[in-house]
């Protein structure tokens, strides 16, 4: 019999999730704030309902994918006056947490989880949207042993690398790391492109350049900032649909805390959280935006 995954927040990385974990032959019980995400889920096999406890009942593994830790320990541990899901979700069940969140969130849950029998890893991912989509993304799961295996037949369904960083919370910071590592890349990408174009190149050829050169990176190969230079990234549909400047602050926020509690120094990652931070508070808020925008805080009239 197909096991049943309860799937929370289906944005824009939790729909391509939940309707990979469909296709890979689970029963998947989709809730979200928002009808509109509902009804894509419901259109990609999802059986959608309205609220995470009804969508918990029965389940094999609850996966959740919120924007944030104050959202993800209110869902799970409850906020003042709202119960916790902890609370019915079935003893039976792995909880596998995707969102990206600090540590001690990751931590709090799954302390709480572990008073109530429950079992919990942090598995927050890379790849971004299209690798949501293609079930390609990389986990990075914090966890015991037993668990980093029970939670493999959902996470293969939805990506191609799956690796533990260590006990629970060490998947958060892993994922602060590499974001940190993401935004001085994509900030670097925008500042490279746009002194080439300044100086007269056309961003296709210094891409092409650059992509056989030693300033190659993944925010050049995949993800390219300038519109028009690749197909099918957020820079040529007007920045929607990618990885919100405002979730890259979050994760940029998360690695100011961790340095400040290991007393790392982390200039570069400072730099970036201002840079993005700049772009935010530009003319318009820009926090909506996908973080590859940030290549209009360089640009002269794009
Ligand atoms: P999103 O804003 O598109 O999706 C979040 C979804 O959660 C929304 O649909 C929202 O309605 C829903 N939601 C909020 N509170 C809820 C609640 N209490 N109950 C049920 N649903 C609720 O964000 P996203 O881009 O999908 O990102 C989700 C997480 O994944 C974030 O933690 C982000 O940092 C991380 N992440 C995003 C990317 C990316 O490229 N977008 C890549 C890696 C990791």
């Amino acid at each position: 019999m197909s096991k049943t995954v309860a799937f929370i927040g289906l944005g824009n990385m939790g729909g391509g999730m939940a309707a990979n974990l469909v296709k890979a032959g689970f029963k998947v019980n989709a809730f979200d704030l928002m009808e509109a995400n509902l009804k894509a889920a419901a259109d990609a096999g999802c059986t959608p309902v309205d609220c995470s406890k009804r969508a918990v009942e029965g389940a094999d593994y609850v996966v959740s994918m919120l924007p944030n830790g104050a959202i993800v320990e209110a869902v799970y541990i409850g906020a003042e006056g709202s119960e916790a899901l902890l609370d019915v979700i079935p003893k039976t069940a792995l909880v596998l947490d995707c969102s990206t969140v600090a540590p001690a969130n990751s931590r709090r849950v799954g302390a709480e989880a572990e008073k109530r029998g429950i079992q919990f890893v942090d598995a927050p991912v890379s790849g971004g949207v299209a690798a949501a989509a293609a079930g390609t993304l990389a986990f990075m799961v914090g966890g015991s042993e037993a668990n980093f295996e029970a939670s493999k037949p959902v996470l293969e369904a939805m990506g191609a690398n799956i690796f533990r960083a260590g006990d629970v919370g060490a998947g958060q910071v892993a994922k602060i790391c590499n974001n940190m590592l993401l935004a001085i890349h994509m900030a670097g990408t925008a500042e490279a492109l746009q002194l080439g174009i300044d100086n007269g190149l056309d961003p296709k050829v210094l891409s092409d350049i650059m992509l056989k050169s030693s300033g190659c990176n993944w925010s050049l190969e995949k993800y390219n900032p300038v519109p028009g230079v690749m197909e099918g990234v957020p820079a040529s549909n007007n920045y929607q649909g990618g990885f919100m400047v405002d979730l890259m602050l979050k994760d940029l926020g998360l690695a100011q805390e961790a340095a400040i509690g290991s007393r790392s120094s982390i200039p570069m990652g400072s730099n970036a959280r201002n840079l993005f931070n700049l772009h935010k508070n530009g003319t318009e808020d820009k926090g909506g935006k996908d973080f590859s925008s940030i290549i209009e805080l360089y640009a002269k009239g794009l």
